[in-house]
């Protein structure tokens, strides 16, 4: 089976996202983090926010050799976006002097633990969370990575609380196109019986 394909979004060129994505700057600088488990999956939302933030980077991989420069470009601080007892919220960060370099693990639960496990620099980063209380409009997948939110989600979320009054909502326009995709060939009424309440 080989459908045509976007080279950019990978979604099939009859489904591509593109026209959608935006082009947006930030002070951040977001690094992505992905399990090899999550580069074909339908819902590849870390790479939507990657395409969509001019100041960001994905990275596929399980163990991160170039670690050493990828967490110390010049003029930023790493911090990991994970949860953790000592985690900091990020609203601890709204307003340094020194932008962050925000490091995204994608993967689910496990697999992001594994990578940690693994690369124990990326281990080692100073951690920092998200306030409780986000609503994801994520429908579709039950735990799809750190916290409840999806990949993309978190990081609107965390930009919008380091660079207040900046909205990073646009980088949800794919996003949403593409559950309310899914939800649509998927059925509604299958998708009411297996997420419905
Ligand atoms: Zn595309």
């Amino acid at each position: 089976m080989s459908r045509n394909r976007c080279a950019r979004c990978l979604r099939p060129q009859t489904h591509c996202l593109c026209p959608l994505i935006p082009s947006l700057d930030s002070r951040t600088r977001v690094l992505l983090l992905q399990h090899p488990c999550e580069v074909s999956h339908a819902l590849n939302t870390a790479r939507l926010a990657a395409l969509g933030l001019n100041n960001a980077e994905l990275i596929v991989g399980e163990v991160f050799e170039d670690l050493p420069t990828l967490l110390n470009p010049p003029g930023y601080q790493a911090r990991l976006l994970f949860p953790a007892d000592d985690a900091q919220p990020m609203q601890a960060y709204a307003a340094t002097d020194k932008p962050l370099l925000l490091v995204v693990p994608d993967g689910t639960w496990r697999k992001a633990r594994k990578m940690l496990h693994l690369n124990p620099l990326l281990a080692a980063l100073p951690r920092v969370t998200l306030a409780d209380g986000g609503v994801s409009r994520y429908r579709l997948r039950k735990a799809p990575g750190p916290g409840a939110l999806s990949t993309v989600e978190a990081i609107v979320q965390a930009l919008q609380v380091l660079e207040a009054p900046t909205s990073f909502e646009p980088l949800l326009r794919p996003f949403e196109a593409l559950i309310e995709g899914q939800i649509a060939a998927m059925g509604e009424e299958t998708y009411q019986k297996n997420h419905g309440r």
